[in-house]
């Protein structure tokens, strides 16, 4: 049998049922069976879920679904939880127009939709706002993944409006957190850090947003998937870039091998005590403009907001 993360160790037994174990968790110094790790992770994200009132009066949530590992697990365990805790869950995909890396995570979105029997809506970046995502890249001298983030960003809170959802979840999960946590110390971004959190909620947009794999490890939603055996994009992008950001997670996973739990206590810590410390004196919610062009909210010191910005600059090289 293969183990996940038991080098040099036989396996224990099941916390659970006491069969062989087929993953070890060391900071919760556990092994659990192929059945029973999936079942266990949806109850730790109902938990999270629960202590930070991530659903609460939750009826309709739209979940953001990539195709990616994360978004996959997400999507299936939310559906578990919704159908306990009473909220109804809708799979969002943003067809970003990246040839056949799209089409593939097209595919893995509707299939896993199909497979839980609930809706799923693909936005079509082309066919909605007029320019797709290496339109973009083109335009604009910026790295790929910033402004495919802003862009999905946008798309998804106009997707889970119009879809009627009450709130947005996304698939970031432990090691994206922990990431931007280090990076944000790094640059002394003190106002992204404060807006770094697993709940926003709704007022400046009309849905709440909420990221419940905010403290589950990148690896445990990647043995969730291949032992529930869910579809999932494995291609990688071809317009990911190399940031520094990555070198940060990797070295920071070497001090998670040496101290397990490291990263788990770095981010919790940090959404517990210091983003809420950080809130009170760098937050600026109520001070929200309005872009000239959409309407939807942008900074205060903005004319037009930056989904905007980038939308003028790429619908002029769109092809096709
Ligand atoms: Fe977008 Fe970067 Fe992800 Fe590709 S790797 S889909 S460019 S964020
Ligand atoms: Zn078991
Ligand atoms: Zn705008």
């Amino acid at each position: 049998m293969r183990v996940a993360g038991g080098s040099g160790r036989s396996a224990g037994r099941c916390r659970i049922c006491g069969r062989p174990g087929a993953i070890r968790i060391p900071y919760a110094n556990a092994w659990f069976c192929e059945e029973h790790f999936p079942l266990w992770l949806e109850r730790r994200i109902r938990r999270v879920a629960e202590k930070y009132r991530m659903f609460e009066g939750s009826r309709r949530v739209a979940v953001a679904v990539s195709g990616g590992k994360d978004s996959v697990a997400l999507l299936h365990a939310l559906k578990a939880i919704g159908d306990d805790a009473g909220f109804e869950v809708v799979g969002v995909h943003v067809d970003l127009g990246i040839g056949e890396f799209s089409s593939a995570s097209a595919e893995a979105a509707r299939r896993n939709a199909e497979m839980l029997g609930i809706e799923g809506v693909i936005v079509d970046l082309r066919r909605k706002y007029g320019f797709t995502i290496p339109d973009a890249v083109r335009s604009i001298r910026r790295p790929a993944c910033s402004t495919c983030g802003l862009v999905k960003r946008y798309a998804l809170e106009e997707a889970a409006e119009d879809v009627g959802a009450d709130t947005l979840a996304t698939g970031h999960n432990l090691d994206d957190m922990a990431q931007f946590v280090a990076m944000g110390y790094q640059s002394g971004d003190v106002e992204g850090l404060a807006r770094l959190r697993p709940v926003i909620p709704a007022g400046r947009y009309a849905v709440r947003s909420v990221k419940p794999l905010f403290l589950v490890y990148e690896r445990e939603t990647a043995e969730y998937v291949r032992m529930r055996g869910l579809p999932m994009v494995s291609t990688r992008c071809p317009l990911k870039d190399a940031t520094s950001g990555g070198v940060v997670r990797e070295k920071m996973l070497e001090v998670e091998e040496a101290m397990p739990g490291f990263m788990m206590r770095l981010v919790q810590e940090f959404a517990d005590k210091v983003q809420p410390a950080l809130a009170d004196r760098y937050l600026r919610e109520g001070e929200v403009g309005r872009c000239r062009i959409c309407g939807r909210p942008t900074s205060r010191d903005r004319e037009i907001c930056s989904f905007c910005a980038v939308r003028m600059r790429a619908a002029g090289t769109a092809t096709g």
